[in-house]
């Protein structure tokens, strides 16, 4: 039989897990977190030979979309596509403990998983704050989670990649290794290759640590912004903290606030967390202990399949400026979330230009789900010019402008040189494209 496109028969090595539309087991990569898609062929190879002749594959199949799934929580929503192919390497989870303090990684496996299997020898890794992303994905993009105050970004972990490259090429990315790629591949991963395995270092946990959930009930929410802003910055590096402020487009929004302190005396958390429930009067609150591992299990999974619209910024410090627009942003006609997170703390211990990823001394990451409305995109763009940088990981826009706002220019002119060594002809186009010599997107 042959599952091949235009007639050009798939290797073998590929053919017999091979889905098109309609087989059994197709629908799985037809709806990610967020999206939805109807790739024309699903290729699923079980090792990083296989992920080879996949790419070699779909270099010859450029008139359709290519895409990449590893956890299928991509934002964007870019891992799927309409009748193009996905390469799809969720086969790829292995979860390897090394000796050192050291674990491998597959793309493929999740973060639940990764700390679920680290939780018994007291290690973990930083990574996001929901156990169902994938780990490739979020590790070759940053990585800002629960601990990030604390250990950094994701990608401050990584020791090598092992990537396929976009002419069949299985090479290992390290800071001996191919140290340029090494730095491509710790913020604008996806441009470059798929990666196939990754190697981190770990760090230490406790058994548990404290979480805490608290709804405020604030007078004045710009003034409430600021003052957490002020407040985390100065929290101890164990503590981080996310904001969610959910708008109905009419009326007050919600304000809450989850909380992770990374330790696991009673006291020290409430101790940690006592400047932060003090800011606004709260309406609502729960404080409890649990394994690292068990809160990546939280909240609930939340699945929309239309067309997501988000965007993403990042903020040095919660400033009149971005909190008075933030603020205003919540009283737009639109139905909206908005998510203010920690970023901050052990991130800016790697210098900005160590890694593709730049924003170091940005102590926020925000983010916005739903809107979309007129109102909602004029007062966002309104906002940008007090933000400093973005992170993709966030963003549903992919074009030449949010990768203007992704990386300073220093970083996108080595970016763009590096895509002409290891992609020049853009075999890796459906995620915020980095083009090898302009900044335009070309079709090839
Ligand atoms: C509910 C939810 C919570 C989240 N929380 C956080 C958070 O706390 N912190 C955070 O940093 N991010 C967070 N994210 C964002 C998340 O990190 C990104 O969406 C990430 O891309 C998802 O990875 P994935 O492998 O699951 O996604 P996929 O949809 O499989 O992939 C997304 C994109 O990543 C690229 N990619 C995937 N696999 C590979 C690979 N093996 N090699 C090269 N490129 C690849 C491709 O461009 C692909 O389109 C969250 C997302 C969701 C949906």
């Amino acid at each position: 039989m042959n599952l091949g496109l235009a007639g050009d028969p798939l290797p073998r090595s590929l053919v017999a897990r091979a889905l098109l539309p309609g087989d059994p087991g197709y629908s799985r990569y037809t709806a990610g977190f967020f999206r939805s898609g109807r790739p024309g062929l699903v290729l699923r190879p079980q090792s990083p030979a296989e992920v080879q002749d996949a790419v070699l594959y779909a270099d010859r199949h450029r008139q359709v979309p290519l895409g990449i799934l590893s956890g299928g929580h991509g934002i964007s929503g870019r891992s799927l596509n309409d009748g193009g192919i996905v390469i799809a390497v969720d086969a790829l989870n292995d979860i390897t403990l090394l000796d050192g303090n050291r674990a491998r990684l597959g793309p493929g496996a999740r973060w639940g998983d990764v700390a679920a299997a680290l939780a018994p020898h007291g290690l973990s890794l930083t990574a996001g704050d929901y156990g169902s992303v994938g780990v490739g994905g979020l590790a070759t993009a940053g990585g800002i989670g629960w601990l990030v105050r604390e250990h950094g970004l994701t990608i401050d972990h990584l020791l090598s990649v092992d990537v396929v490259t976009a002419n069949g090429e299985l090479v290992r990315a390290s800071a001996a290794e191919n140290p340029d790629l090494f730095w491509a591949m710790r913020g604008a991963g996806a441009n470059f290759g798929i990666a196939v395995s990754f190697e981190f270092d770990l760090d230490p946990i406790g058994p548990q640590v404290g979480f805490a959930m608290l709804v405020y009930a604030p007078d004045d929410i710009a003034a409430f912004l600021q003052a957490w802003g002020t407040t985390i910055e100065h929290s101890h590096p164990t503590v981080t903290g996310t904001l969610i402020l959910s708008s109905s487009g009419h009326g007050t929004p919600t304000v809450q606030a989850l909380i992770v302190v990374d330790a696991d005396d009673p006291d020290t958390v409430v101790e940690r967390l006592q400047p932060l429930a003090a800011l606004a009067p709260v309406a609502n609150q729960s404080v409890q202990l649990m394994p690292y591992h068990t809160l990546l299990s939280q909240p609930p999974e939340q699945h929309d399949h239309g067309e997501p619209h988000g965007h993403s910024s990042l903020a040095r410090h919660l400033t009149p400026a971005v909190s008075e627009g933030l603020a205003h942003l919540l009283t737009s006609n639109s139905s909206f979330f908005l998510t203010v997170r920690s970023a901050g703390g052990a991130v800016a211990d790697t210098p900005a230009d160590a890694t593709a990823y730049a924003w170091r001394n940005a102590n926020f990451l925000i983010a916005t789900l739903g809107g979309g409305s007129a109102d909602f995109e004029a007062r966002w763009n309104q906002l940008l010019p007090h933000f400093e940088g973005m992170y993709l990981s966030f963003e549903t826009d992919t074009g030449p402008d949010v990768l203007a706002r992704a990386f300073p220019p220093a970083h996108l002119k080595r970016l763009r040189a590096l895509k002409r060594t290891w992609d020049p002809t853009g075999l890796f186009r459906d995620n915020f494209f980095i083009h090898p010599t302009s900044t335009f997107h070309h079709n090839f």
